[in-house]
């Protein structure tokens, strides 16, 4: 049979809100126009984020039921474990609430203050969480990654004369610890090779610096390793894995990706002295180390999640629907990161919009004409996320301007994507009206999630 279709059939529903171009355009205004502070009920279809959108299998729910909410040496917690050190084979598996908690632990247990940390792209709670500590999140994206319309098999790779050239500037002693980001969502949700995990490893150790993989794509950076990569074409996703994680350190987890769950995450490390300090402050910030700050209930859905991440049949149908949305994108002449990402598409703002420079967010207008449109919701991935202001309050914009469909884990059917489709080719059809956008309030980190702003008349 030629026609793909989803692995799964539906059980339970959940109605999703229909609603007017009167009742969108007072919603957009109540927002302080940032798609980020739109209800959810007033949102038709979300693209917002794919972390913690997932719909669960009716395995998951089930092992939920039959949880054990001890307070401490939950089996719960036991089957986690298991499950972690299977795919990861990492000796200590700490759990936690979200990445962004994992992430906050490693870099106070190695004290990250006025020192650097290479990437090849940091996530925005990673850069956070590093200049929160008083240190410095610097990106090593190879060149390739940093053109959209040029298509490569991965395009998330680290510059690893970059990253050299980097540890020689700033001196290993400066750098307590390296990073790479699978697949690279700041990039584009664009894969890593295993080649270029196994160089940057290669690298980090020649100087004596620990390697963590911030690895919330996991299972969708081993399907495209699969794909893409001679030698790996017979392996199972599972072992393909389990290479990936052979050659660093530690990780970081956002379990909201490929744990196919609404929530949490897990730091793992080989290291007992971090593994050591990492419980302490878990336990003072998080909960105990059998639980994290999750309830084991949502433990046993990750261990089951994990396992159904890493199907081949799933990661199939998954990144075929991103391919299937990108593909009638690029026949309107959409422009994009090309090839499509694993959870999402990514539009290139600044073709779509080229009257609009990028300290006046063309993303960001973009996103609020979509939702405009359609009701649907989606994220800009640009000025707004990363800009920066010099010292005389001049703009610095990051290398790309990107507007995200990110699309959650099995929630959306195919008649959704052509309705997004839709939406965006009309959009598109009308780009010359987008208009010019500036900042009326922010915060002082992270301030995508809250920033308030206005049109320029
Ligand atoms: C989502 C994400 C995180 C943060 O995880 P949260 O669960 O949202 O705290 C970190 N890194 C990457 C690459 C992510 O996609």
């Amino acid at each position: 049979m030629k026609t793909k279709i989803e692995p799964f059939k539906i059980k339970s529903i959940e109605e999703i809100p229909i609603t007017t171009l009167a009742e969108r355009e007072k919603y957009l205004e109540q927002a302080f126009y940032n798609p980020f502070s739109l209800r959810s009920e007033h949102v038709t279809i979300d693209l917002l984020t794919d972390s913690g959108t997932t719909a669960m299998s009716s395995k998951q729910w089930a092992a939920m039921m039959d949880s054990d909410e001890a307070y401490s040496g939950s089996r719960s917690y036991y089957k986690f474990e298991d499950v972690v050190k299977e795919i990861t084979g990492f000796k200590h598996v700490i759990p936690t609430h979200q990445g962004r908690a994992a992430e906050r632990i490693l870099f106070q247990c190695f004290d990250v203050t006025g020192k650097y940390v290479p990437n090849n792209t940091h996530f925005d709670t990673t850069r956070g969480n590093i200049e929160f500590n008083q240190g410095i999140a610097v990106d090593f994206p190879n060149e390739i990654g940093k053109i959209p319309e040029m298509r490569a098999d991965f395009k998330g790779n680290m510059d690893i004369d970059a990253l050299k050239a980097a540890i020689e500037k700033y001196g290993p002693e400066n750098i307590p610890l390296g990073m790479i980001t699978v697949t690279n969502n700041s990039g584009g949700g664009q894969p890593v090779s295993m080649q270029n995990i196994r160089e940057t490893k290669e690298v980090l150790s020649k100087y004596g610096i620990p390697f963590y993989i911030d690895c919330c794509r996991f299972a969708e950076n081993a399907y495209f390793i699969k794909q893409r990569e001679k030698g790996y074409e017979n392996k199972s996703i599972l072992e393909i894995a389990q290479e990936m994680f052979s050659y660093a350190d530690g990780a970081t987890m956002s379990s909201k990706k490929d744990g196919l769950s609404n929530t949490g995450g897990f730091l793992v490390t080989n290291d007992d002295k971090i593994a050591e300090k990492a419980k302490t402050i878990l336990i003072i910030t998080e909960g105990f180390p059998t639980y994290g700050g999750l309830a084991r209930r949502d433990l046993e859905a990750l261990a089951v999640g994990f396992k159904e991440a890493l199907k081949e049949e799933y990661l199939a149908y998954r990144i075929g629907q991103v391919e299937y949305l990108a593909n009638k994108l690029l026949e309107a002449g959409v422009p994009m990161i090309e090839p499509a990402g694993g959870h999402g598409v990514y539009i290139d703002a600044k073709r779509f919009a080229p009257h609009i420079a990028p300290e006046f967010f063309p993303g960001q207008a973009i996103c609020n004409e979509i939702y405009r449109l359609s009701g649907v919701r989606t994220v800009e991935i640009g000025s707004v996320m990363f800009g920066r202001k010099d010292e005389n309050g001049k703009h610095i914009a990051p290398d790309m301007e990107l507007v995200r469909l990110a699309i959650p884990r099995r929630v959306y059917t195919q008649n959704h994507l052509d309705y997004i489709a839709e939406a965006i080719i009309e959009t598109y059809k009308n780009r010359e009206s987008l208009k010019k956008m500036r900042i009326t309030w922010e915060a002082e980190f992270l301030r995508h999630f809250t920033i308030r702003m206005e049109y320029i008349q």
